[in-house]
């Protein structure tokens, strides 16, 4: 099986939400041009992006709940765009959306509103303004208000704001160590993350990768996450690190 390995180069950016942890958004666009630009130009802005170039991706990477903003062109060729966010809000994603379309009319733009979008930039745009829009979006969304500030993967829940996390209606009880590590798998989940990647993100400091300590934190880990659930989310990918996936 092939697992994407997470790119190291997106974290520690400016905009970065809470420590360690960036900004994560889901560029929706079949017009890969447009999307590749979009895609440099927001990592460029210090966001981790996944990109998507038709709805049904878009829908399975969404419902990973991982993501703080979604941007979505409104002509995709397998759906609507403005379906894709009725099935996404529909599935409890509230994320906020802002709509990227061709569409100009202020009846096309009243009912991209209307439909769940929380914002609204006609193509062509400036990137500048795409930037602002996003900033305001994503300010708007963030502390205070719950969704924005939880991760969900299968029946595992992180509240990022109470340091909490639960599996079912079960609280977990982590250690701030623990939670962090947990908190870093979630927000690659489906990636490999490996033992150098985790020592630098989650103990922010140089340790030699032959230490164990990362292998002693993932096994209580482990048996906290895993240990009374049907079916385990961490994975070991044996010689290269972890995921954490729901399958
Ligand atoms: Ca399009």
């Amino acid at each position: 099986m092939n697992y994407p390995l997470a790119s190291t180069s997106t974290f520690g950016s400016a905009i970065a939400r809470s420590e360690g942890v960036s900004v994560r958004l889901l560029v929706v666009e079949d017009d890969l041009a447009i999307q590749e630009f979009l895609r440099r130009a927001l990592i460029e802005a210090g966001y981790q992006v996944d990109v998507a170039p038709d709805a049904r991706t878009a829908e399975s990477l969404a419902a990973e709940g991982t993501h703080d903003g979604l941007i979505i062109d409104l002509g995709l060729p397998d759906m609507d765009g403005l379906d894709l966010i009725a099935r996404c809000r529909a599935h409890g994603n509230t994320a906020p959306v802002l709509i990227l379309s061709a569409r100009r009319s202020v009846d096309e733009r009243v009912r991209g509103l209307e439909q769940g979008g929380d914002d609204y930039l006609t193509k062509p745009f400036a990137l500048s303004e795409l930037l602002a829009r996003l900033r305001n979006l994503l300010r708007r969304a963030s502390p205070g208000q719950n969704e924005s500030t939880r991760l969900r993967i299968a029946d595992l829940e992180l509240d990022l704001v109470r340091r909490e996390a639960k599996r079912g209606s079960q609280i977990l009880q982590l250690t701030p160590q623990e939670f962090a590590l947990l908190e870093y798998l979630c927000r690659n989940t489906g990636r490999v993350v490996t033992r150098t990647m985790i020592l630098d993100h989650v103990w922010r400091m140089r340790i030699d990768p032959a230490t164990n300590v990362v292998d002693v934190h993932i096994y209580r880990l482990r048996s906290k996450v895993d240990r009374d659930a049907p079916k385990p989310l961490i994975h070991t990918i044996r010689g290269v690190g972890y995921v954490l996936k729901d399958s």
